[in-house]
């Protein structure tokens, strides 16, 4: 730990200037405890799984590069053990924003090999051909897995299972076995429509089997940690996945009855959900029946 606040002295707050326009200094980092040595910790970006104990601390996400410090600052109310490792669920820059401050810092990042491929793309403004700058390089996973890898720690059994493309095409899902608590990254979202990234390769019908796999591996005692929004059961992955049915079964007839995107979207086949799910963007339900459309299209 003494490293890791040595170098943010120096680092971090130059780097955020650089990198945020986005005002990150009222956002506050507050830990909740899941289970013993299991917490969650609530900032701006993704919620970050945590797991504590003698193994040092191994994080589920790193939210966005100027909150490190208050991040490292949370996982400081918890214990004194320093953090090890961050596994990232997907590349998106609200879950790995910090990488390179967690590099830098000899934090070892692990992810599903596209997730590198897609922060190499990034960092590097989408010219794969280009060399990363030493900073950028710090923030790229060291282990990757094509399908799955277990991890041991702190007496937990976890399990890192990439998902067939849904919100990316590196999702994976973490599940700590023996706790029964599943950190799914932004595949589940309690706080709005499903987001399939198409420039990831996202797609909403992977988003629907992502579902079906959460429910087969869980039961009714399972957390779910979402990547936005609060610890769900069972039974709200459930409620979601025959939301989703349900609108996409009426796009579905609609189109096969001949109907056209934009007769389909005035006939609002997502019109009862909108409220709850549309997150303040008005066209949330007619984004959402177009992507279904476009995907029905595609098959
Ligand atoms: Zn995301």
């Amino acid at each position: 730990m003494k490293h890791l606040n040595a170098w943010l002295f120096t680092l971090v707050a130059p780097l955020t200037l650089a990198q945020a326009p986005q005002d990150f200094s009222a956002v506050q980092v507050v830990p909740h405890q899941i289970a013993e040595g299991l917490y969650y910790l609530e900032g701006s970006g993704g919620n970050i799984g945590v797991s504590v104990g003698e193994d040092g601390v191994f994080l589920i996400d790193d939210q966005y590069a100027p909150l490190t410090e208050k991040i490292i600052a949370a996982v400081k109310s918890i214990t004194d053990e320093p953090i090890r490792f961050v596994f990232n669920t997907h590349h998106h820059g609200d879950h790995t924003g910090g990488n390179q401050n967690m590099g830098n810092a000899g934090v070892i990042i692990i992810a599903h090999e596209n997730v590198r491929t897609n922060l190499s793309n990034a960092f590097n403004g989408g010219d794969l051909t280009k060399a990363l700058t030493a900073e950028q390089s710090a923030g790229l996973p060291v282990i990757t897995f094509a399908d799955n890898i277990d991890l041991h720690l702190n007496g937990h059994d976890m399990h890192a299972q990439h998902l067939a493309p849904a919100h990316t095409d590196g999702d994976s899902i973490v599940v700590f076995k023996d706790a029964n608590i599943i950190h799914t990254g932004d595949v589940f979202r309690t706080t709005s429509y499903p987001r399939a990234d198409a420039a990831a390769n996202g797609k909403f019908f992977g988003i629907v089997a992502a579902y079906e796999t959460l429910l087969a591996i869980s039961d009714d005692n399972t957390v779910f940690l979402p990547g936005h929004g609060v610890l769900s059961k069972r039974s709200d992955v459930q409620a979601q996945l025959t939301m989703f049915n349900t609108i996409s079964s009426r796009v579905k007839t609609a189109k096969d009855a001949g109907q056209t995107l934009e007769q389909i979207q005035a006939a609002k086949p997502s019109a009862e959900f909108d409220a709850a799910w549309s997150a303040g963007n008005t066209n949330a339900g007619s984004d959402l029946v177009a992507v279904i459309f476009n995907e029905l299209n595609a098959e």
